[in-house]
């Protein structure tokens, strides 16, 4: 039987790994062993190896060792948690609110669920359109905010959102208030590096820039209290306790010390597959919705909705022909929810249609093409069956 070729467009669900990554995960899974807490040799050397996975984990953060600390975590959703938990352990006797986003990701959007369950009043700013609402966010942020927690790009849409102006409105209004920003999608993304934006916690995830599963650190700015919910053995000074998964971790930082190198080629490459994909789906596939446009936009992401073909259908057909896109996000599309893409302000019969295409700068304008090509046979063969 034939085999049928292969093309990834879910990229922001998660990645490949790169093949020295895996390489390296795999000589420290056999030769470079030790346990980074061990007195001997093996740990030492191991020890050494954590020391630098974390530096480079930082610089792609765009930090040096002086501004900020790195505690490797098993994922975005784990550091995304542990910020939060860590500031409501911190300040709940005293301020009773925090604010996010209205299309935060579900780590972010649960956890603040479980504290509104504590009696903690949860703020969302509104995103109509990509944009935060920011007279909202002036109006909630103020010296009872605990919190304030915000994606730095939507893994839905691809919204950049204005962090820095969420920066100033706490520094005016609430200079004790925490920031915490979700930068999972942004991390080696965006064009500026994330120690730009201001925060005190960010979450980065390490299986989104082609690091093995199982990896995410968060970034904690020096000088800011982090109150640890894992305890034990007292690795990662004694802030996230469980012995570190070195393999994933190195892989982790040899895939950030390689995004950061390659930065302005990554990017210039995934902003020209952006405006190739737009180009070339609007000249083949009339019947497709842009949901987004280029300017405001993470270039890996584009957002396109079917009309009258529900997402899981198409995604389906596609699948079947060896096209891997997303419904809406990764998480998500299991049980649909169009909590985010309704937030963004698409009507439920369009959000229910939505394709989240993804790049990584593996993609070719081939895998473009063949995508727009399958898209047009989909719309031809599955409209009949919907009405
Ligand atoms: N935040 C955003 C914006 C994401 O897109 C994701 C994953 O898709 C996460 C958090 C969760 O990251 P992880 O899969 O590493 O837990």
């Amino acid at each position: 039987m034939e085999s049928i070729k292969e093309i990834y467009l879910d990229n922001a669900a998660t990645t490949v790994v790169d093949t020295e990554a895996a390489k390296l995960a795999y000589d420290i899974m056999t030769r470079f062993y030790g346990n980074p807490s061990s007195s001997h040799a093996k740990g030492i050397e191991a020890e050494h190896l954590l020391k630098k996975a974390r530096s480079r984990v930082l610089s792609c953060g765009g930090f040096d060792a002086k501004e900020a600390n790195v505690i490797f975590t098993s994922c975005g959703t784990e550091a995304s948690n542990s910020a939060i938990f860590s500031v409501y352990k911190s300040l709940f006797k005293r301020k009773k609110s925090i604010v996010i986003s209205d299309s935060e990701h579900p780590s972010v959007e649960n956890a603040a669920r479980e504290l509104e369950k504590s009696g903690v009043t949860v703020h969302r700013i509104p995103t109509k359109s990509g944009k935060l609402d920011l007279d909202f966010a002036q109006n909630v942020i103020n010296c009872d905010t605990m919190l304030i927690s915000c994606m730095a790009v939507n893994n839905e849409t691809g919204a950049i959102y204005d962090i820095k102006a969420l920066d100033t409105l706490r520094k005016t209004n609430a200079p004790d208030t925490f920031l915490h920003v979700d930068a999972v999608q942004a991390f080696a993304h965006l064009p500026y590096s994330i120690s730009t934006l201001g925060a005190d916690f960010i979450s980065v995830s390490g299986h989104k820039i082609h690091s093995p599963k199982g990896t995410g650190a968060l970034i904690v700015k020096k000088g800011i209290n982090f109150n640890p919910y894992i305890f034990g053995g007292g690795q990662e000074n004694n802030l996230r306790s469980g012995t570190e998964n070195l393999p994933g971790i190195c892989a982790f930082g040899l895939a950030c010390e390689k995004a950061e190198k390659n930065k302005a080629q990554n990017l210039s490459k995934l902003s020209e597959l952006n405006t190739f994909a737009r180009k070339t789906l609007s000249e083949k596939c009339p019947f497709l919705l842009f949901n987004t446009t280029p300017n405001g936009f993470a270039s890996h992401i584009l957002s396109v909705s079917v009309p009258g073909i529900r997402s899981e259908i198409m995604l389906r057909f596609l699948s079947e022909r060896g096209i891997f896109v997303s419904a809406g996000s990764a998480c998500s599309s299991k049980n649909a929810d169009n909590r985010v893409l309704s937030a963004f302000g698409l009507g439920n019969n369009v959000a229910d249609c939505t394709l989240r295409i993804s790049f990584s700068t593996n993609n070719t304008h081939e895998d473009i093409s063949a995508l727009a090509d399958a898209l047009c046979q989909g719309n031809k063969s599955l409209i009949h069956t919907i009405k």
